[in-house]
């Protein structure tokens, strides 16, 4: 399963942009498909998708990550396996291409699960990972949609549903789970994090348990959408959680968690699920959410 972030698109079917995110969504589905039938682990499969996903300028991710209160990019990412909850996970860096990847040498090439911003970049100077120059990053879309965050004074989802955005919406963040045919799960999510930010801002994508879990014994999950909601209610282990001590499915615990997330805190955002039986399921708070999946390696599906 991908995602591509939950908000709101209306208009969805005359929106060609719209089109756009559910082919690079569908494609990407069946690059990962495709890792997985070459015997790729869902770990890998999950890097992946979520690599591409990064290197498409309409999601709020890798290039095409929103700007914070300095004009800056400010990127999160996460990658977790589910076989030995193994994590890695960076916060606060830019002048990265693919911050999934860099999550994922932290998991494998470090003692620790989450590096900062200074110290995230210096261990990916110590991998070897290049650097990106600052325009990589900046397109006019996204100096615009500060300019319009900064004008309303707020910090906004990329694909914030306020009447004003109506017209030119955006879908955002990217995440990618996987079950592998061994039965393992894997979880990743990137982000440019949420337009207007403060600097310093951290959100829940690069949080364990938060924007990303990944349990062989539960399931798979990448979150997004307003952050600080799902940091405050640990969603995606909150969802493991109802499998592990209620022996919920896929759809029944993604039900319980989305019900969680909204009588808590009125949560505002959305999350896809995979079971360790490989069923999946999706929820969302918000209007729509653009993810895909294939179920038991049946048909392509995508969805806003
Ligand atoms: N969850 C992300 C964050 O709060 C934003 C998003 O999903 O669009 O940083």
């Amino acid at each position: 399963m991908v995602h591509g972030g939950a908000g709101a698109l209306d208009n969805v079917s005359d929106d060609k942009t719209a089109v756009r995110y559910l082919e690079s969504i569908r494609n990407t589905l069946e690059h990962g498909r495709e890792i997985l039938r070459l015997g790729g682990s869902a770990l890998q499969a999950v890097e992946a998708c979520a690599s591409l996903l990064e290197d498409d300028p309409v999601f709020n991710a890798g290039c095409g990550s929103v700007l914070n209160e300095d004009g800056k990019v400010e990127m999160d990412a996460a990658i977790m396996d589910g076989r030995d909850l193994s994590a890695g996970a960076v916060a606060g860096v830019s002048n990265i291409a693919n911050p999934v990847q860099l999550a994922r040498l932290v998991m494998s090439e470090s003692e620790h699960v989450l590096l900062i911003a200074e110290g995230a970049m210096r261990f990916a100077d110590h991998c070897g990972m290049q650097h990106v120059p600052e325009h990589y990053f900046y397109t006019p879309d996204r100096v615009e949609q500060l300019k319009q965050a900064r004008l309303r004074h707020k910090v906004m989802l990329d694909h914030d549903d306020t009447e004003a955005d109506s017209e030119d919406q955006k879908y955002g963040t990217i995440g990618a789970i996987a079950r592998d045919p061994q039965g393992n799960l894997a979880a990743a999510t990137s982000t440019g994090g949420v337009v207007n930010k403060r600097m310093g801002r951290v959100g829940d994508s690069p949080i364990v348990g938060a924007g990303v879990y990944a349990d062989n014994e539960t399931c798979a999950v990448s979150a997004t959408g307003y952050g600080e909601d799902f940091m405050r209610t640990v969603i995606s282990k909150t969802i493991s959680d109802f499998m592990f001590m209620q022996g919920l499915p896929a759809v029944e615990a993604t039900a319980a968690g989305i019900e969680y997330l909204t009588r808590k805190v009125g949560g505002r955002g959305g999350v896809i699920v995979i079971d360790k039986d490989g069923s999946c399921a999706s929820g969302f708070t918000t209007k729509k959410m653009i993810h895909g999946w294939i179920e038991h390696g049946g048909e392509t599906v995508v969805r806003f």
